[in-house]
């Protein structure tokens, strides 16, 4: 997951929609304040985690 500082706040993506977000990213100048791999984290758009939980 990365951390990207946004206009309107820092905001957790998955590399996913990373992807989606890719013209947004480069029109506002998002900027990656760093990377984390933690199961615990959600991603603010699609609200998955990095690692996949099958119940
Ligand atoms: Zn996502």
């Amino acid at each position: 997951m990365k951390l990207f500082v946004t206009p309107k706040g820092d905001r957790w993506l998955c590399s996913e929609c990373e992807e989606d977000f890719r013209e947004t990213i480069t029109e506002e100048g998002w900027r990656v304040a760093f990377t984390k791999i933690d199961p615990m984290l959600r991603c603010s758009e699609c609200k998955h985690g990095d690692i996949e939980i099958f119940d």
